[in-house]
């Protein structure tokens, strides 16, 4: 079996490849290492083969890695989904959240990013499957949530970030990829500065990179499959939402 570094360096390889194939630069699609559940030492060996942003998504799970990795040159992205009660950690610890969804959590982070840091870069997680149990603000809210994000001083709006339900069919992965994709350009009419995609996941992320992704969250095809967080859930490793991420305040 590869090793986390052997996997580190062919996503690295297959992340530029795909940017290529898709009409872009080598660079330009960012690889995230989502690392939930793996230690701080796994993700120290994929950092020395070269991954330069992690994910993670539980505040409680993630502060100990980050503590015991401040040492290395990672960018820190929270990927999970946001309750106002970890907002000051997070603002506090992080470099990048994916998936505000709500004007209150947006406020919050404003309001509590430390000023030693530089603004926190951030993305709305926008909801195309009309699914009120899944997170994310609807295609409707966009304009709205946006003006605001981009007029708060302590965080910088740079796009947007998708969770699609999961599905084997290549075509059918492409479509809310696709969907993302056009939200953000009719956003960008407004504010040009916006220059993030968040999607992609192991299974989709030849999909997602095809329709414009920049940043790709990638956990199992790197760190290899999670144990279960709860009760065996039928399609762990892939289900995007995982159990414990608590209700959305
Ligand atoms: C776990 C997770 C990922 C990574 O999923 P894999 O299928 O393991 O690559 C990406 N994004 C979010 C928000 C996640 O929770």
């Amino acid at each position: 079996m590869d090793s986390i570094a052997d996997r580190t360096q062919q996503l690295l390889a297959e992340t530029a490849r795909l940017a290529r194939a898709s009409g872009r630069a080598a660079d330009a699609v960012t690889l995230v290492g989502v690392s939930k559940t793996q230690t701080a030492e796994r993700i120290r060996e994929a950092v020395a083969a070269g991954l330069r942003h992690v994910g993670e998504n539980y505040v409680q799970e993630a502060l100990p890695k980050l503590a015991a990795l401040a040492d290395l040159p990672v960018t820190w992205h929270f990927v999970g989904r946001l309750q106002a009660n970890k907002t000051a950690v997070i603002a506090a610890s992080f470099d990048w959240v994916h998936a505000i969804d709500r004007l209150r959590i947006a406020q919050r982070l404003n309001d509590q990013r430390p000023e030693g840091k530089g603004p926190l870069d951030c993305c709305i997680e926008v909801n195309l499957s009309g699914e009120e149990t899944k997170g994310g603000a609807t295609p409707a809210e966009l304009p709205a949530l946006a003006a605001a994000i981009a007029g708060m001083p302590r965080l910088r709006l740079r796009g947007l970030m998708v969770l699609p339900a999961a599905t084997p069919d290549p075509l059918a992965q492409r479509e809310p990829f696709a969907r993302l994709r056009r939200l953000l350009e009719e956003l960008r009419i407004a504010h040009p500065q916006l220059d993030t995609l968040s999607m992609g996941m192991s299974a989709d992320i030849e999909a997602a990179i095809a329709e414009g992704a920049t940043l790709v969250r990638i956990g199992t095809a790197l760190f290899g499959g999670r144990p279960p967080r709860e009760a065996p859930q039928e399609s762990l490793p892939r289900e995007p939402r995982e159990p414990q991420h608590g209700a959305p305040i």
